[in-house]
């Protein structure tokens, strides 16, 4: 796997970033329509929330979930009270069974989109005006509405950090050929982004991303074999859902935020670096080419990289609580230790073989966070599969979307296998 050496030129001459460092952003008139894909998730209800106060300057045109139609049905129940004006949304219901119970529920029937995960796509294509697509949805799912909203040249605020992972390269094809931008709602991509404004790409040398070092920063070798489930889910800092929860307690997050950080940025890996900080203050470094480091410190609000990215990177009034710095007295940073949580060299590894690398190292990641949470296999097992089905899958070269799904299939039976025989 390491070996791509070719692959890895090809990385480096693709490296381009994909950020809109030093251009000019979209505008659009308000109020700001807006789809938002993975409604019912931490990320989707966020936006929500933010639109529910502000009902003049957004306007939900699109939204979609995957399974829970009662909450979705919920969050337009809440959207209609705060925004009356605001004809009801389209919605796109993913899993099967789950669009088969909203056919059959009034609030949503009549706005019900068409079948499966075609249903994301049709979502961000179907209004007759968008310009602002949230996508908040859990995995490599995440990729094919990327990929619409790139061609309808719109803002992407992207919290699927997978759609970079698995389809960075042909992100950046469609953003470029259609006019589209990308603001990261990742919040450590946020505080990059953050810092970068103004700058230009010549003035960046190298990103720092913070790590809060999740709930086994401490736990030794050993013990790690046995943690529990609950343990896994129990995060210091952060409330999210649990394919993201487990990520931060193996570091894989940290692993797949550093390939977002690259097909972002477009820096090289050697020029991404993961630093341990239990406070999660800090939200991320970056540093200049003449040594200046500036940072983005704050509570962890993830409507602060929501609406920094819905609005084009304006910084507007946010209620909630504010970073005490008396109260913090003094910031502390860690070397990540690559030995206890392996993901994170892993990511590193399939970063930088290129290529098809970073799809197969999801997808197993995927499957293999989907087994634990189902108990089919334990924490420390998460690295072991992902290793095997790296070192058993071939690398190759990704130019189309079918090639990204075919990579991504083939990475999902090889992961499925070895759960098979580990559980
Ligand atoms: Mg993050």
């Amino acid at each position: 796997l390491i070996e791509g050496t070719a692959l890895n030129n090809l990385d480096k001459a693709q490296s381009a970033s994909l950020y809109p460092c030093g251009r000019e952003l979209l505008s659009f008139p308000e109020p700001l329509k807006l789809v938002v894909l993975g409604a019912t998730g931490s990320i989707g209800r966020q936006t929500l929330e933010i639109v529910r106060e502000n009902p003049n300057r957004f306007q939900v045109v699109a939204l979609s979930c995957h399974g829970r139609v009662l909450e979705l049905e919920h969050e337009l129940t809440l959207l209609a009270a705060a925004c009356p004006d605001s004809p009801t949304p389209l919605v796109a219901v993913t899993d099967a069974a789950a669009r088969i119970t909203a056919s059959g529920m009034t609030g949503l029937s009549k706005y019900l989109l068409g079948h499966g995960p075609a249903a994301l796509v049709e979502a961000v294509e179907a209004p007759d005006e968008v310009h602002v697509v949230v996508n908040g949805v859990v995995g490599a799912a995440g990729l094919e509405p990327t990929l619409a909203a790139a061609r309808r040249g719109v803002r992407i605020a992207l919290a699927n950090k997978e759609s970079l992972v698995v389809g960075g390269d042909l992100v950046r094809r469609e953003i470029l050929a259609h006019g589209a931008e990308i603001l990261p709602v990742d919040s450590e991509h946020s505080a990059m982004a953050q810092c970068l404004s103004g700058r230009t790409e010549s003035e960046l040398h190298r990103l720092i991303l913070t790590a809060s070092g999740g709930p086994f920063r401490l736990t030794n070798a050993a013990d790690l074999a046995n943690v529990t489930l609950e343990e896994v889910l129990n995060h210091p800092t952060w409330n999210m859902g649990p394919k993201i929860t487990v990520d931060s307690a193996t570091l894989m997050n940290k692993g797949l935020e550093i390939i977002e950080a690259h097909h972002l940025f477009g820096v090289p890996y050697d020029r991404i670096d993961v630093l341990v900080h239990p406070g999660s203050y800090v939200h991320s470094f970056v540093e200049f080419v003449d040594g200046a480091l500036l940072a983005q410190l704050g509570t962890p609000d993830m409507k602060l990289p929501i609406q920094y990215a819905i609005n084009g990177e304006k910084h507007w009034p946010l209620s909630g609580g504010r970073l005490d710095l008396l109260q913090v007295g003094s910031l502390s940073f860690e070397k990540p230790d690559y030995e206890r949580f392996p993901c994170l060299g892993l990511a590193r590894q399939a970063g930088l073989a290129g290529g098809s690398a970073t799809i197969t190292l999801n997808g197993a990641n995927e499957v293999a966070v989907a087994a634990l949470l189902e108990h089919k296999i334990r924490y420390s097992d998460i690295p072991r599969i992902i290793e095997e089905v790296l070192s058993t899958e071939s690398v190759g070269t990704v130019d189309s979307l079918p090639d990204a799904l075919e990579f991504d299939s083939l990475a999902r039976q090889a992961a499925e296998a070895v759960v098979a025989r580990l559980a």
